[in-house]
């Protein structure tokens, strides 16, 4: 089969590969239609993961028909984070937190192919009119839903009511404020220093886009931050532009730096919450809103065939795609 291979730093080669192993019983064998490139796939072909180790297929935010089984022939959605289902987080919902986790596409060869194999019950239920494109997208989604329920449950208002800011116009940022928007949040602010995704996030009115190098909205005058980049320039930004009892939700992984004023947070009793990948709850509710067309038109999704995934990788590493999202089809 032909896939999208990861083999070394700033290199990724689309070539003929082996077939997928055979599925075991409780696995599937999924024909890929449509797999996203995200963040953390850059993160890899930059060298920076040591979890990500070429020659690997990437790639984990997929749709495709089952190709073995019960539930052969039907489409269906990739929940890419493998949990063991019965630890305590698992039993109780946040399988975001399972100690066992595994993602597709990380020790795991990914669907940057024609075929991947997943465990059956990674496969979620895709709905019979729901386009491929937005099914790809039902993971970035969800891990904006996922931040924002945590805000939600520390707030002290409705979302609805809130003053909102999201550093970072990439796809998890531009997501996380359409998932506010469609919670009735009025007031999104979105901070990003590129001047591409700045022009698309104004032109598809993701909300009030401003470039942090040149002018900042009033400090202290958010209910929420949603930190997006991760780095130490953007955790001083949230400290700074957060309101006194209001919450920074952080998404990021940049970098560890510093950058958080500890002393502001505990005068001003700001809550700080981490937020890492999504629950099944969360892709579901993910599947909801994008096949109910909540999130607005997808156009500013960019689709690329499999083949021409190297360009999309150095496109997007050279800061020369306006998209906050490329979706390989294979
Ligand atoms: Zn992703
Ligand atoms: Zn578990």
């Amino acid at each position: 089969m032909k896939a999208l291979v990861y083999v070394g730093t700033q290199e990724v080669v689309y070539r003929d590969e082996p077939e997928p192993r055979a599925p075991a019983q409780d696995e599937m064998l999924l024909k890929v239609d449509a797999c996203g490139l995200c963040g953390s796939d850059m993160h890899a072909y930059h060298g920076l993961d040591s979890r990500r180790v070429p020659p690997l297929v990437l790639g984990h935010e997929a749709c495709g028909v089952v190709q073995n089984g019960s539930r052969q022939g039907e489409r269906v959605i990739v929940n890419p984070l493998i949990t063991c289902g019965e630890c305590q987080d698992c039993v109780s919902g946040r399988s975001n937190l399972c100690a066992q986790r595994e993602l597709v596409g990380m020790r795991i060869a990914g669907a940057f192919a024609e075929q991947v194999v997943i465990p059956a019950r990674n496969a979620l239920t895709m709905p019979d009119d729901m386009g491929i494109i937005e099914a790809s997208l039902t993971e970035p989604t969800a891990v904006g839903v996922h931040s924002v329920v945590v805000a939600e449950r520390v707030l002290h208002r409705p979302v609805s009511e809130a003053r909102a800011l999201v550093l970072g116009a990439g796809a998890i940022g531009v997501l996380t404020a359409l998932v506010l928007k469609s919670k009735g949040c009025s007031e999104v602010y979105l901070g990003d220093t590129n001047a591409l995704r700045r022009q698309t996030a104004e032109k598809h009115g993701f909300g009030h886009v401003y470039d942090p190098l040149q002018s900042e909205p009033e400090e202290g005058s958010f209910d929420v931050v949603f930190d997006a980049v991760g780095s130490g320039k953007t955790r001083a930004a949230c400290g700074r532009m957060v309101r006194p009892g209001g919450v920074i939700c952080h998404a990021g992984l940049q970098d560890q730096s510093e950058g958080l004023d500890t002393r502001r947070l505990t005068l001003q009793e700001v809550s700080f919450v981490g937020n890492y990948c999504y629950t099944v709850a969360d892709l579901q509710a993910s599947i909801r809103l994008l096949h109910r067309g909540e999130l607005g038109a997808l156009d500013w999704i960019e689709q690329r065939p499999l083949s021409a995934g190297a360009s999309a990788f150095a496109d997007i590493h050279n800061g020369k795609s306006a998209a906050p999202k490329i979706v390989l089809l294979p």
